[in-house]
């Protein structure tokens, strides 16, 4: 299995929710519970783990036609041209890795990403999330804004009739820890499938989610991404691969 122990620190405002994708709709900042145990009940400001693997698949279509014209991606670069999130092709890299719809299941796992204090990063990372979500005192009760915004109607210039809605945000300087493996074997398991070369999916993640220091990451939210312990397993000498997550360390 490949690992990697990832904290998003939110810069500006972190605009996430369970809204419509309409930015001119009420959102609400994702809340689940935490597993039984953590935090006595309470909730956790949560970046879905879906969302992020979302985030990571849109540049992962942008960064694979560059790394295969480079020959850094020799395997299933097929359909690569012609796939995107919404017709997937079910056989390029992006699919293989982030699945596609009806197709072969996907072997990267990204977890929900929870509001950690800051100084308590490094226990988190050593215990791992699952162990650490069993810990009270490690998890940030993240404060949220509620901005309230006026939609001003264009031809008038006044407000615009039921213009009014609300935002959740969180604040500056957020801390968020999740985790995202790649299992190997569920690449391999499926025979009819083309084969993908490991090494080549690692570079591919890397250089996907070091993309998201550069864009948003939400509606108009901005991140720094760190990875702050990695395991690369059977790639961990690929070169290309250390010097991507050389990056992702600072
Ligand atoms: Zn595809």
């Amino acid at each position: 299995m490949i690992s990697l122990k990832v904290v998003l620190e939110v810069k500006g405002l972190g605009l996430w929710g369970a809204g419509k994708e309409d930015f001119e709709a009420d959102t609400t900042t994702f809340r689940p519970k935490l597993p039984a145990g953590a935090l006595s009940g309470r909730r956790c400001v949560v970046i879905p783990g879906a969302y992020v693997k979302g985030l990571i698949r849109g540049w992962a279509y942008r960064v694979a036609p560059l790394l295969a014209n480079k020959g850094l991606i020799t395997t299933s670069t097929r359909g690569l041209n012609k796939c995107w999130i919404k017709e997937t092709c079910g056989e390029c890299i992006v699919c293989r890795v982030f699945g596609s719809l009806g197709g072969t299941p996907s072997p990267l796992e990204v977890t929900n990403f929870y509001a950690v204090k800051p100084d308590r990063v490094k226990e988190v990372a050593e215990l791992g999330l699952e162990d650490a979500l069993e810990r009270e005192d490690l998890w940030e009760d993240a404060q949220v804004l509620v901005l309230t915004h006026v939609r001003i109607d264009d031809k008038s210039g006044k407000a615009a009739e039921g213009g009014l809605y609300e935002v959740e945000a969180v604040q500056p300087g957020a801390t968020f820890y999740g985790e995202i493996r790649l299992y190997e074997e569920l690449l391999s398991s499926l025979e009819s499938a083309p084969q993908v070369k490991v090494e080549e999916i690692c570079r591919l993640i890397l250089a996907s989610l070091a993309q998201l220091n550069f864009s948003y990451a939400g509606r108009r939210s901005r991140v720094k991404v760190r990875v702050i312990g990695a395991d690369l397993g059977a790639v961990s000498e690929d070169a290309l691969s250390k010097a991507l997550l050389d990056g992702l360390r600072r």
